[in-house]
């Protein structure tokens, strides 16, 4: 297949004009192949200051495709208008009625993304970033991964007849293991997950292997194809609630990828970018609230360097792991007046029981949103009229 088939089969947006930098602003059209890279803004890279781009669209207001369900429905703001699909978006809310009630909030839900096809939220960023492999002719996708990323993307190469490698470390559990191998995908094991960069630097570089995800230290954000993919939770949100929009969003937090594209979202609906909810447009966008599993970005928060290094225990909460932060996640907090809570193994461990009693079993990870909204509560930081919404991130499954 040629170049102008594959991007017959997988047409850009007509409404993509560009790429721009969150830290610089600095705007790279279309043709540039800086966004494929993996390595986010060369000028602020070579500043020293890595940082993640995202793309920018012209300034018609994009309406949703009320005949297709999942994240089809919001195509018009994603960088492809056909793309490998699975099933994935349309995940359910599920009130916590009691829990609301014994914490005083005029509403409590989960978003829960344990029902995309595998599993996780992942499955909102894969189709666009295969999506792009193929129309860019690439045979390779490629992702450093602890688990759901790496299942997403095998599954939707997969789907799409691409081949696909996953990173990862040992300390991937069994069960991620071989549902990665099973769609076909290979796994190449890394000792330590720093060890991961230098393959995959010479997989893209050397091989045109397609990156997923971040390949330097200090981090940028995953691929800026993929991560509009992620926007289309804060459209789902925006549609599911009507006029009684969430002012608060938990998210369990690693690199920050959910984080920003749940503020570009509502940062899109608030300035009417995407005509689905006129509400917003009045109101401020959702506090987002990172979960981590230890103190990270509420150190960046508290005026710690962003590139630094941030070690700690993750114990089995691998999916949140990481010494690090990224720009874009620092940058999503401070956009959204947020803050970063940091939840232990046990605790996550107890939040874990507490929700699959009432029926959601959640990752682990995932879990540590209830602990957190807890945290919140104690601190005095949510009030009567606040209606909060946990992210769900994945479900039980997977885990060991
Ligand atoms: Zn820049």
């Amino acid at each position: 297949m040629n170049n102008s088939q594959s991007s017959t089969l997988f047409p850009l947006n007509p409404a993509v004009q560009g790429f721009s930098c969150l830290r610089c602003n600095h705007f790279y059209p279309t043709n540039d192949s800086v966004a494929d890279r993996g390595t986010g803004c060369p000028i602020c890279l070579q500043e020293g200051y890595p940082a993640s781009l995202k793309l920018v669209y012209d300034g018609r207001p994009a309406i949703v495709n009320a005949l297709d369900k999942g994240i089809g429905r919001y195509k018009q703001r994603l960088p492809y208008l056909a793309f490998p699909s699975l099933g994935e978006g349309s995940t359910p809310l599920i009130r916590l009625d009691s829990l609301a009630q014994e914490l005083n909030l005029s509403a409590l839900w989960i978003k829960n993304e344990g029902a995309n096809p595998t599993g996780s939220f992942k499955d909102r960023f894969s189709p666009l970033v295969v999506a792009r492999a193929k129309a860019l002719n690439r045979q390779v996708v490629l992702a450093a991964s602890s688990g759901n990323a790496g299942v997403s993307l095998a599954a939707y190469a997969a789907a799409a007849g691409l081949s696909c490698t996953i990173v990862s470390t040992p300390a991937m559990s069994p069960s991620w293991q071989r549902a990665i191998r099973l769609h076909g995908a290979e796994i190449k094991m890394a000792e330590t997950s720093l060890d991961r960069w230098p393959y995959m630097r010479e997989q893209v570089e050397q091989a045109a292997a397609y990156p997923a995800t971040n390949y330097i230290d200090p981090p940028v954000g995953s691929n800026p194809f993929g991560l509009q993919g992620y926007k289309t939770m804060a459209y789902e949100i925006s549609e599911q609630c009507q006029d009684q929009l969430p002012s608060i969003i938990l998210v369990p937090t690693s690199r920050g990828d959910l984080l920003w594209a749940l503020y570009e979202g509502f940062r899109e609906l608030q300035a009417g970018e995407f005509g689905l909810n006129n509400v917003i447009i009045n109101s401020p966008l959702p506090r987002l609230v990172a979960v981590e599993p230890f103190p990270r970005l509420s150190l960046v928060m508290s005026g710690a360097d962003y590139r630094g290094q941030f070690p700690g225990k993750s114990g089995r909460m691998t999916s949140i792991g990481g010494a690090n932060v990224t720009y874009q996640s620092w940058y999503a907090l401070r956009e959204t007046s947020g803050l970063a809570i940091d939840v232990s193994e046990k605790d996550a461990l107890g939040g874990q029981e507490e929700l699959a009693r009432k029926g959601l079993y959640l990752e682990s990870s995932s879990a540590t949103i209830l602990p957190a909204l807890r945290q919140l509560h104690a601190a005095g930081e949510l009030r009567i009229t606040d209606r909060v919404m946990l992210i769900a991130t994945s479900h039980g499954y997977k885990e060991n």
